[in-house]
C-alpha cells in the first residue's frame, strides 16, 4: 500500500486582508506563503508530511505564477524537499478543483491511500497523520476532526443580521479538519460523481459522504489550526515559539 498526499495551496488569501477604514483593499499575500519562523507556512506543512513514515509522493497544487518562485525558494531553504518525490500541479478556481488536479496527477492502485491536507495547517502532527492513514486503510475514508466546545446554532441570514432557527445538540457535532484520507478508488469515484453533478463541497469528506461511503472520524487537535485571518497568524507565531 502506498500513501499519496495532495496539498491544495492555490488559494488567494482574501480573508487575510485587513483593510484600514477609508482605504481601498489591496491584495494580501496568499496565506500559504506568509512566513512563520522565517519560512513559508506551506514549507512547514510539507516538512510535516515529508518526515511521516510511509508517504510515497507529495503533490502540491499552486497557482501557476507562484510555481517557479516556490521551487526556487525550496532550492534555497529546503533542498532536501526537492530530493523527495514532489510534484507541482496547477490549482483551480475552487479548492475542490485544486484537489481534483492533484488527484488527476496521482498514479495509484485502488487500495492505495490518498491524504488531502490544507497547505495552511502547518501544525499537523505525525501522530495525526499516522492515525488518519490507519483509519483510511481500515474504513476506506477518514478525517481528523475536533468536538464542538461552543453551543452550535443554525441561523437564517436576514438584511439586519442573523436569526436563530435551531440549536444543534453539540454532542452531535464535530468540526472537520484535515488531513482527510481515503482509499484511492473511494475518492476517485466521489470526485467523478461530484464533477458529473456539478457539486462543489468545502472538503473531500462531503464528496465521499454524498457518494454513499461512510467516513470515520479520528481525533484532531485544537493546535491543528487553519491559518485564515490575521488573528490566526498571531496564534501560529505563538505555537511556533512554544
Ligand atoms: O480558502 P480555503 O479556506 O478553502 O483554503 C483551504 C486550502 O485550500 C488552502 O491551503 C488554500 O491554499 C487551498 N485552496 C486551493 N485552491 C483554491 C482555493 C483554496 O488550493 N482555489
Amino acid at each position: 500500500m502506498k500513501v499519496f498526499v495532495i496539498i491544495p495551496a492555490a488559494g488567494l488569501g482574501t480573508r487575510m486582508a485587513s483593510v484600514p477604514a477609508g482605504k481601498a483593499a489591496k491584495p494580501a499575500a496568499s496565506k500559504q506563503f506568509l512566513e512563520l519562523d522565517g519560512v513559508p507556512v506551506l514549507l512547514h506543512t510539507l516538512r510535516a508530511f515529508a518526515k511521516s513514515a510511509g508517504v510515497s509522493q507529495i503533490i502540491v497544487a499552486l497557482r501557476k505564477p507562484e510555481m517557479d518562485a516556490f521551487r526556487t525558494r525550496l532550492s534555497a531553504d529546503a533542498p532536501e524537499m526537492l530530493k523527495r518525490d514532489l510534484k507541482f500541479v496547477e490549482g483551480g478556481e475552487h479548492r475542490q478543483h485544486s484537489v481534483a488536479n492533484g488527484l488527476a496527477a496521482v498514479s495509484a492502485d485502488g487500495d492505495d491511500v490518498v491524504l488531502v491536507h490544507d497547505a495552511v495547517r502547518p501544525f499537523v502532527s505525525e501522530e495525526m497523520i499516522r492515525e488518519v492513514i490507519a483509519a483510511a486503510q481500515k474504513y476506506g475514508a477518514a478525517i481528523a476532526a475536533v468536538p464542538a466546545v461552543d453551543t452550535v446554532k443554525q441561523v437564517e441570514r436576514t438584511a439586519e443580521g442573523a436569526l436563530i432557527k435551531a440549536t444543534i445538540p453539540r454532542e452531535k457535532i464535530v468540526l472537520a479538519q484535515t488531513p482527510q484520507g481515503f482509499r484511492y478508488d473511494v475518492l476517485k469515484k466521489a470526485f467523478d460523481e461530484a464533477a458529473a453533478d456539478g457539486f462543489i463541497g468545502t472538503d473531500e469528506a462531503s464528496l465521499v459522504e454524498r457518494s454513499g461511503h461512510a467516513v470515520a472520524v479520528v481525533m484532531g487537535s485544537p493546535r491543528n489550526i487553519k491559518i485564515t485571518t490575521p488573528g490566526d497568524l498571531q496564534l501560529a507565531e505563538f505555537y511556533m515559539r512554544s
